[in-house]
């Protein structure tokens, strides 16, 4: 796959702070690539750069291998889909999306037929047939973002940057644009580059999941490696699946406030400073009599509370160290048990299944 995005040693202050910290990144043709990060990471910084309206204190942004520095934002062929959508509140859904054709810089269309012609088949695309001549004061929040897409699209962008755009939609609509981003961006083969401060968006969408942390990318991997091998402590806590334990290293054994945890088995990380994790759903809750198995780990705590949502139940457990632990159970595999409050349980985890990273 070759790479249409290239990131050599940008970086971008204000003032004392590094918003960027040195960015090296490729990004390939052809792909849905999430970035995940927490508010102030400078996940917006990062595509107000690569789009042009920023421009970054070093480093070089190349597209399709030719450096772009010098080229003005609306001439890169870079499409950029807003939060807030930011659509012509007095023009109809048809008129917002022909904007874009009719005042582009390179290629802009006055041929009224063809011009039409593209944008109904982007509103075919989006999903808006029929509404071509609302308001967009008329529509939904929903139908509002899908026009902010057709009106990207309409001009054949090869990279398209989508800033947190479900971030405004709710739960229900999300979930379906989700899926909806998805085919669009199959159909067109072009990249998607989708910021979102939501772990489950950035890995249920990503080909590619970026890591950013504090301006520098933490992990660059698929869903599936960031999720099971997160390369750092940090994007461990990003994910909102582990527990993450702070300690030392004393021989084989791993030691914090929460207790000594034998590591033989536990795959061993290299990233970011000592702690160790185990993810929510791979701890078992059991009487505090029970004793461990030799490839088994245990601490104790006292129940908390439980939360029930869909499909699992996860609950909460206070340890001597104050630390609370976290545990999933998905219904499917056990009917859900119910623990007395203050009541103290053994949480028990297999060696091989926790993380340590050091
Ligand atoms: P994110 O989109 O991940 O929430 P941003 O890229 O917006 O993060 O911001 C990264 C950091 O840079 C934040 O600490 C933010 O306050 C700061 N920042 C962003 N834009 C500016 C600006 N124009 N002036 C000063 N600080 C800024
Ligand atoms: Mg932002």
């Amino acid at each position: 796959m070759a790479d249409v995005l290239r990131l050599s040693g940008i970086r971008k202050s204000y003032g004392d702070l590094h918003a960027l910290d040195v960015i090296d990144l490729t990004i390939p043709d052809n792909a849905y690539v999430s970035l995940l990060g927490p508010s102030g990471s400078g996940k917006t910084t990062l595509l107000r750069v690569i789009a042009g309206f920023e421009d970054p204190d070093q480093g070089s942004v190349a597209l399709g291998g030719r450096p772009i520095d010098n080229v003005q934002a609306h001439r890169r062929g870079i499409g950029f889909v807003f939060q807030n959508f930011a659509l012509f509140p007095h023009l109809s859904v048809a008129r917002n999306i022909a904007y874009g054709l009719e005042n582009r810089e390179v290629g802009a269309l006055t041929d009224r037929a063809a011009i039409r012609r593209r944008v109904g088949e982007m509103i075919e695309l989006v999903g808006l047939a029929g509404l071509e001549d609302r308001g967009v004061a008329q529509i939904s929040g929903g139908q509002r973002q899908r026009v902010a897409l057709a009106r990207t699209l309409v001009t054949e962008p090869r990279l398209v940057l989508l800033d947190e755009p479900l971030g405004a939609l709710d739960a229900n609509l999300r979930a379906r644009m989700r899926a909806e981003l998805r085919s669009i961006r199959e159909r067109l083969g072009v990249t998607f580059l989708h910021v979102t401060g939501s772990e489950s968006e950035a890995l249920a969408m990503g080909d590619i999941v970026l890591v950013l942390d504090r301006g520098r990318i933490a992990q660059s991997a698929d869903a599936d490696t960031i999720y099971n091998r997160p390369a750092a402590p940090s994007v461990a806590r990003f994910l909102n699946c582990y527990n993450l334990f702070e300690g030392t290293l004393s021989g084989a054994d791993f030691v914090g406030p929460a207790g000594r945890f034998p590591t033989a088995g536990s795959p061993r990380l290299t990233g970011g400073k000592t702690a160790y994790a185990v993810r929510y759903d791979r701890i078992q809750v059991r009487p505090i009599s029970s004793a461990l198995a030799t490839d088994e780990v245990g601490v104790e705590g006292a129940f908390i509370a439980s939360e029930y949502s869909g499909a699992a139940v996860n609950s909460f457990f206070a340890l001597d160290s104050g630390q609370v632990v976290e545990v999933e159970t998905h219904l499917s595999h056990r009917p859900p048990a119910a623990y007395a409050p203050q009541e103290r349980y053994g949480l028990v985890w297999k060696r091989d299944l926790a993380l340590l990273f050091a």
